[in-house]
């Protein structure tokens, strides 16, 4: 096995490229004020935000705590409400909230970073974010259709944690661990028992796979969410992959961004942008998640050059309305991150709640398509069952033929005749 890279050696200031070094001697301006000036923007750029929200929430309830400890992602995890009882400690719960933490316990382990928590409404339930991430007794009732991998994954599993369902490309799923769990998780399954991070040993079966497998170009890292490893590990991984001369893109898909904005440091976002090109897809929900927290991650990453894009599941009571979903879209669009998927819930155990209708999922990208920017409208999406793929879905524009006509609809729903003939 290779080893564990070990961490570069810090220099005097890791976090500046070259481009941004202070200038030569030989420069004609004076060199400590432009030094001092320097100095006081690196001071500026590097003081992680703090939301007044967040503020008061972190002044009340953790009165010991400073500032600096807050924007620590360690002391984020190490904080998280792990129960209802904390949980409880920080918000009224109602009675559907109370009972999942009973003596069955459920099924999905609860986790909320406290910057999470410090957005969720203290007295209100049915708050958006809050039915994402708070568990409710739904979540024990059974549906039809519903199974613990939805989408056969472990049947597209050739090695341990890789899925090679498309030809040219694989999901590698690194780690069972969030940093915060949402109650609707695809991955139920693998992130049930909360367990913490697969470890670098066992990537080895997939990383030999891939290695060995000169089809697939594109990899995309995946758990559990990666970006809650040590840097040493995202690094070890990046450059295993990196150094296979058929990978040509590597994903990460992630929720870090939106529930541990802390978790975006310089010394991260430097080291990632060593293993161009490498895209990034984050998980949001609703555009309460866009915080001035999130909008400083976000700009983190884009500054280092890696294009973000972002995936929804459509969400009954969350983010199941037209409205809701364009002001989702907007927000992300203004913090630079591009639309994806919005994906139709998949039917995992205890998720019935979630659900919405496909009518529902089309009336969304009907209201969106045409009404405003064509970036600001993800691909709608159903993950087939029994590890089909993904089935793109969209409103039908188009309504039939007549002659050498075919017969079209706009966003407006006006009908047109489209001369359409070969000649
Ligand atoms: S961040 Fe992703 S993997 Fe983690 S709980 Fe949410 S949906 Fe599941």
């Amino acid at each position: 096995m290779d080893k564990i890279p070990s961490e570069k050696p810090d220099t005097i200031h890791p976090e500046i490229s070259e481009e941004e070094e202070p200038p030569s001697k030989s420069s004609f301006i004076d060199e400590a004020s432009l030094l001092d000036e320097y100095l006081k923007s690196r001071n500026d750029r590097d003081k992680n935000t703090i939301s007044e929200r967040s503020l008061s929430f972190l002044q009340t309830f953790f009165p010991e705590a400073t500032i600096k400890e807050w924007n620590s992602w360690h002391w984020q995890i190490k904080n998280s409400a792990r129960s209802i009882e904390q949980l409880a400690r920080y918000i009224w719960l109602s009675e559907n909230e109370v009972k999942p933490d009973g003596p069955n316990s459920q099924s999905l382990p609860l986790r909320i970073s406290p910057y999470y928590i410090s957005l969720l409404d203290r007295n209100n339930p049915e708050q958006a974010l809050r039915k994402s991430v708070v568990p409710v007794f739904d979540e024990f009732l059974l549906h039809p259709g519903e199974a613990s991998d939805p989408l056969s994954e472990e049947h597209d599993s050739p090695v341990p944690n890789v899925v090679h369902r498309y030809p040219d490309r694989v999901l590698f799923l690194v780690t069972g661990f969030c940093s915060t769990y949402c109650r609707y998780c695809t991955r139920t399954r693998m992130v049930a028992k909360d367990k913490c991070h697969i470890g670098v040993k066992v990537w080895e079966a997939g990383l030999n796979y891939i290695e060995q497998h000169t089809e697939i170009r594109d990899v995309l890292i995946s758990g559990g969410d990666p970006l809650t490893m040590p840097d040493l590990h995202v690094e070890y991984l990046l450059s295993r992959l990196r150094s296979i001369p058929h990978v040509e893109i590597i994903r990460i898909g992630t929720k870090v961004p939106a529930v541990l904005p802390q978790r975006i440091t310089r010394p991260l976002v430097n080291m990632l942008k060593k293993y161009h090109p490498l895209f990034i897809s984050i998980h949001f929900t609703h555009a309460d998640e866009i915080t001035p927290e999130v909008t400083e991650a976000c700009e983190k990453l884009v500054n280092a050059g890696i294009p973000l894009g972002s995936q929804t599941v459509l969400l009954k009571g969350i983010n199941d309305d037209v409205q809701v979903m364009k002001k989702l879209m907007h927000a992300l669009l203004k913090i630079r991150v591009r639309p994806y998927y919005l994906y139709q819930c998949d039917p995992v155990v205890g998720s019935g709640h979630f659900r919405t209708t496909i009518e529902k999922g089309l009336e969304i990208i009907r209201g969106l398509r045409g009404h405003t920017s064509g970036y600001a409208v993800p691909t709608y999406v159903v993950d087939a069952p029994g590890g089909g793929g993904k089935i793109p879905l969209l409103p039908d524009y188009f309504v039939g033929r007549e002659d050498d006509f075919v017969l079209l609809k706009n966003y407006e729903d006006k009908l047109f005749r489209y001369p359409d003939y070969s000649t």
